[in-house]
Formats: structure tokens, sequence, C-alpha cells
């Protein structure tokens, strides 16, 4: 659990190690791909919008190409980015359940 809670960390701000990666996997739809395909990268911020030096500088986080999710991580993070990986990182993340009854009204 240690270890999928690690390579959680490297699905946010992970565009220079996607970009320094040869193979990428979603744990969302559990696809692999080359990080070549990801053309989209959220985590622009206000502030950083009008200035182009800023978006050059943005460590972006990864939109995966085939759904969408920023749910991308690449071989660079030091995970073996396979279907078993990305099977365990769905059902640690993608699958995780909490139910809160509501506290009955006073
Ligand atoms: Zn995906």
């Amino acid at each position: 659990m240690t270890d999928l809670l690690a390579a959680y960390r490297h699905s946010t701000r992970n565009q220079a190690e996607i970009e320094a990666s040869t193979v990428c996997g979603c744990f969302n739809c559990t696809q692999i791909f080359p990080p070549e395909e990801i053309i989209a990268w959220g985590g622009i911020d206000a502030a950083s919008f009008d200035d182009p030096d800023a978006l050059a500088a943005l460590n972006g986080t990864a939109l995966c190409p085939r759904c969408g999710g920023e749910t991308v991580i690449g071989d660079k993070s030091g995970f073996r980015i396979d279907l078993d990986f990305l099977r365990d990182m769905n059902e640690a993340w993608c699958q995780r359940t909490i139910i809160r009854p509501k506290k009955p009204i006073a």
C-alpha cells in the first residue's frame, strides 16, 4: 500500500518525469501508451495564464490521451508500468469507496 501511495504522487505535476519516460500507463483506464501520445496537461493556474514564461516553466499534470484522467504515471517514476501495476493502482485509487452514514439531524 505504501508503494501505491508513493506511485500516486507521481500522477500529479509529472510533466518532466513523463517526458523523460519511455512508456506511460493510466490507472483509470489501465491503458499503456508512449508519452508522445499525451498532448494535454492540467495544472495551469490563473497567475500563469497570461505569462508565457510561467507557462513554459510549468510542470503540468498529464491528462490521459485515452480517458482524460489525471491518472498517468511514467516508467521514469521507478515503477514498472504493466497491467498488474495499473490494476493494483486502479483498485486502490479509482475503486475506493468510503461510506459514511449521515448522523441523524437532532
Ligand atoms: Zn486513462
